[in-house]
């Protein structure tokens, strides 16, 4: 079995080529960071008319590296959810033409069970498992049961981590910074954070007296932007000019974005614990989406799931961030339980907005530290 995964739902056109047992036969990603970097964001008119010009390219690019020809294809799948309406309906359109083309069967893929089954590309690892996913538009914690089986016991109630660090960077104008010039938001604030010293800001971590399994992030960034704007008028300059306190912001914003995250996993560990829904031998965090690439991040993770006896799997950063990749694999997994497949005839539409799996944010709540 040999699937073709297509991935457009935010800002990259993604396309590989991945066999049964996970070895990927050909890959091809066209990154628009450096355009929506200089945009200063994403203008979804702009990553769709991107996706339209490179999906093409990068499917056929996939399939010649893989040496697969379309008809030995067993299937081909596609993100249809969640993400940006313009760019998900570009590789929704190209799949819908290819599939009917070459009379194969269509996997829709949810973009965050990509995310979430990575990590069983690259290792063995058994369900059920609890799954921190942190990215530019998700922050959630979940009990992942089965391929299409996912037990939500947390997400964001505003913004997700990576947007947050994208945001601050743009404030603090990063971009200008020689260093990272070419770097994303969330990668600009690691860089510069290894210089800093996070006690010369302190902010607080959110949501310290709401005890749950959500995240939020917007409150934090309002902290930090009124840290920079004070820090900006007692140095009489113009707002993003603020250079010798920059890798103290990055220091103190990376630490509390990672205390926050650490405290709400911990919470869905020992919630997990108390209920069962992770096997007694070898309970497993996975950590994944774009965020998960931030060492200082891992190593908060690392030391929660030390302290409560849990096995912490995250997949490089290669793999953590967006890529045709783990769509593929996606497609793979759901093949091989036969769970999802259509007939090249059926017409499926994208949801933007899309939540996985089965929302119990809401009936529990697990007091501790
Ligand atoms: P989603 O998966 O929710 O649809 P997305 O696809 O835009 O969102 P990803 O590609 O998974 O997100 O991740 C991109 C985000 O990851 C950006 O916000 C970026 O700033 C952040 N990011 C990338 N590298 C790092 C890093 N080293 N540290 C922190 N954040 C990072
Ligand atoms: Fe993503």
């Amino acid at each position: 079995r040999v699937v073709l995964g297509i991935e457009t739902s935010c800002d990259d056109t993604g396309a590989a080529v991945v066999d049964e047992t996970g070895v990927i036969l050909g890959e091809s990603l066209h990154s628009q960071k450096e355009i929506h970097l200089r945009n200063g964001g994403i203008i979804p008119t702009v990553a769709q008319q991107l996706h339209r010009d490179n999906i093409e390219r990068v499917v056929q690019e996939a399939l010649e590296r893989s040496g697969v020809p379309p008809t030995q294809l067993s299937a081909v799948a596609t993100t249809v959810k969640p993400g940006l309406a313009l760019s998900l309906g570009i590789g929704l359109e190209f799949s819908r033409r290819f599939v009917r083309q070459h009379n194969k069967p269509f996997i829709p893929i949810h973009h965050m069970e990509a995310h979430a089954l990575t990590i069983r590309m690259l290792q063995a690892v058994a369900f059920p498992f609890l799954v921190l996913l942190v990215s530019g538009g998700h922050s959630l914690l979940a009990v992942a049961r089965d391929v299409d089986d996912f037990l939500l016991l947390g997400h964001t109630l505003d913004e997700a981590p990576g947007d947050t660090l994208d945001k601050v960077a743009r404030r603090l104008s990063l971009i200008k910074h020689p260093q990272c010039s070419t770097l994303s938001g969330g990668q600009a604030i690691e860089l510069l954070a290894k210089e800093g010293d996070r006690r010369r800001f302190a902010f607080t971590t959110p949501m310290g007296q709401i005890y749950d399994c959500c995240f939020s992030f917007a409150g934090l960034r309002s902290q930090i932007t009124m840290a920079i704007k004070k820090k900006e008028e007692e140095e009489g300059i113009q707002p993003g000019t603020l250079l010798n306190c920059v890798n103290d912001i990055a220091a103190a914003t990376q630490h509390t974005v990672a205390s926050h995250l650490a405290k709400r996993t911990h919470r869905a560990i020992l919630f997990c614990k108390a209920h069962k829904l992770l096997p007694s031998s070898n309970p497993t965090l996975v950590l994944s989406g774009g965020v998960a690439s931030n060492q200082y991040i891992r190593k908060a993770l690392t030391i929660i799931t030390e302290t409560t006896q849990m096995q912490l799997l995250c997949p490089p950063p290669k793999f953590c961030t967006d890529n045709g990749v783990m769509i593929a694999w996606n497609g793979v997994e759901r093949l091989r339980e036969g769970k999802g497949i259509l007939s090249s005839s059926v017409d499926v539409f994208y949801e933007p907005k899309a939540p996985l799996g089965v929302d119990i944010t809401a009936e529990h709540t697990c007091p501790t530290s």
